[in-house]
């Protein structure tokens, strides 16, 4: 059973996220996406919103579970059996950051593999900063997210 972790905040889950689950759905056997809760940034949506949230995105597809995690990633990826990380690949403004994490990770734990996945093209530009940005003021986000997250936005900016 190969067995993956896709750590994020997702604070709001998009449709570029999305994209690579469903990616790595179909490459692993299992995809457990793990919400990080320790984080010094203030997330919008609380630890439990973002799980309810993405459970609905994903609950159609059998081989993916959500959970949340604080601490090190490798620990959390271990407890959960993973093999590898996924993370997502925008552009090159990402691969910076995200190599140093992944040689750092590799050093903490040598046996698991971060593998990258990019996005469709018209995913590459979205985060979730610009989504709420563009959430607060009204703007037609509906092509970003899924929308039982439009909805959840609306909630939070009414
Ligand atoms: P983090 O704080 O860990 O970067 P994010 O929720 O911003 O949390 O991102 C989680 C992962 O999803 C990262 O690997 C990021 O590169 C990827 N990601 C974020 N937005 C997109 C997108 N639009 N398309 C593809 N990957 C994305």
């Amino acid at each position: 059973m190969k067995i993956v972790v896709y750590p994020g905040t997702f604070d709001p889950i998009t449709n570029g996220h999305l994209d690579i689950i469903y990616r790595a759905a179909s490459l692993f056997d299992k995809v457990i996406i793990g919400i990080l809760t320790n984080l010094t940034k203030k997330p919008l949506f609380t630890t439990e919103e973002r799980l309810e949230m993405i459970s609905q995105c994903v609950k159609d597809i059998k081989n993916i579970e959500v959970k949340s995690f604080n601490g090190l990633l490798v620990d959390f990826a271990k407890e959960m059996n993973a093999e590898a990380i996924i993370r997502g690949l925008r552009q090159v403004s990402d691969f910076e950051y995200e190599f140093q994490m992944a040689l750092m990770n590799r050093k903490l734990c040598e046996n698991i593999t971060t593998v990258f996945l990019m996005p469709n093209e018209k995913y590459t530009y979205l985060n979730s900063t610009l989504i709420k940005e563009l959430a607060r003021y009204n703007a037609d986000i509906s092509e970003f997210v899924p929308n039982n997250i439009l909805e959840e936005l609306k909630r939070k900016f009414l």
